[in-house]
């Protein structure tokens, strides 16, 4: 019998997967459950469990970390009848969903009572960050409990840190989607008037990834658009639903935020024109049309 923590992961979607198959492959005992059980299959080959349901995989597990879709999913594997916080017992609960930070908070009053501990610690890094392991982490929750939960974090991420309590770990993600948000545009725009004034994309790509305006959303995302790639490493939906989160935590504090607004405002178009599962840099077609 392994002494690990055992480990249940709910939500083993695009980045669930990987990020539960680092925790599989360090020895954890891990048990899974999620909405289409086909996505779990290859996990379960290599050693994971399967539970028929979300309660029975919390009585189970010493952590459960879900990876779900929107705030409505972390509410529903949270809050439903007989779902984590009725059944899991002194365990310690990790939301990685992009969330909204008041529903983070709901759910760390909820465990405390229940004497579970609750960390939401959403990521940046992108599927190829989770196939990795390279994901940024971003915490909030009590020190005690980071501290606790820091090796499980370090399997799945090379940066995690603790922002502050319930809620700060959203915050933070956040911030990363609001810098995101004003950058995918530029990038768009860039390349798209690259190939709009007749510029090669590829040698354009070549001096600009290589200098002040490179990164992440500029090298992965930038290479996909100009060869015509919009399969999802993260979905345009998921993206909106983040920045409405943004946007409505800013509006709480008077805050204007003009690009936000402005990325939201096209990526609605986007999944009003049926773009919704694509990849985020189908906003290049906003200004090169697909072929
Ligand atoms: P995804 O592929 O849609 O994965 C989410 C998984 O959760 C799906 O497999 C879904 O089941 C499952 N799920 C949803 N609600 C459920 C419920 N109530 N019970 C059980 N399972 C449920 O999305 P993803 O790209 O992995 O993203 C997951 C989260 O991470 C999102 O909040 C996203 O914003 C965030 N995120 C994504 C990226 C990225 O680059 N992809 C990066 C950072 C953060 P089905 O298979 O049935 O749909």
């Amino acid at each position: 019998m392994s002494n690990k923590l055992r480990i249940g992961f709910i939500g083993l979607g695009i980045m669930g997967s990987s990020m539960a198959g680092h925790l599989l492959a360090a020895g954890h005992p891990l048990n899974v459950f999620n909405r289409s059980k086909a996505k779990t299959d290859e996990l379960v080959a290599k050693g994971a469990q399967w539970f028929d349901s979300i309660g029975d995989l919390a009585a189970q597990s010493d952590v459960i970390i879900t990876m779900v879709g929107y705030p409505s999913d972390v509410e529903e594997v949270y809050f439903g009848a007989g779902n984590i916080l009725d059944r899991a017992q002194n365990a310690y609960l990790i939301d990685m969903t992009t969330s909204s930070p008041s529903l983070a908070k709901k759910i760390a009053d909820e465990a405390e009572k229940r004497g579970c501990h609750a960390l939401d610690a959403p990521v940046s890094g992108g599927d190829i960050g989770a196939r990795n392991a390279k994901l940024a982490i971003m915490v909030g929750g009590k020190q005690a409990d980071f501290d606790a939960m820091l090796p499980i974090f370090q399997l799945m991420g090379s940066n995690v840190v603790l922002q502050g309590g319930p809620g700060a770990g959203q915050h933070a993600k956040m911030c990363n989607q609001i810098v995101i948000a004003g950058t995918i545009m530029g990038v768009s725009e860039g390349l798209g008037y690259a190939k709009s004034l007749g510029l090669n994309p590829e040698t354009v790509m070549e001096s600009i990834g290589g200098g002040a305006a490179s990164g992440f959303q500029l090298v992965n995302l930038g290479a996909k658009m100009i060869v015509g790639d919009f399969a999802p490493g993260f979905y345009v939906e998921h993206f909106l639903k983040d920045l409405g989160i943004a946007l409505e935590e800013a509006q709480k504090s008077n805050l204007e935020l003009p690009a936000l607004a402005l990325a939201k405002r096209l990526y609605e178009d986007l999944v009003a024109k049926g773009c919704g599962r694509n990849g985020t840099q189908v906003l290049y077609t906003r200004y090169v049309p697909a072929n």
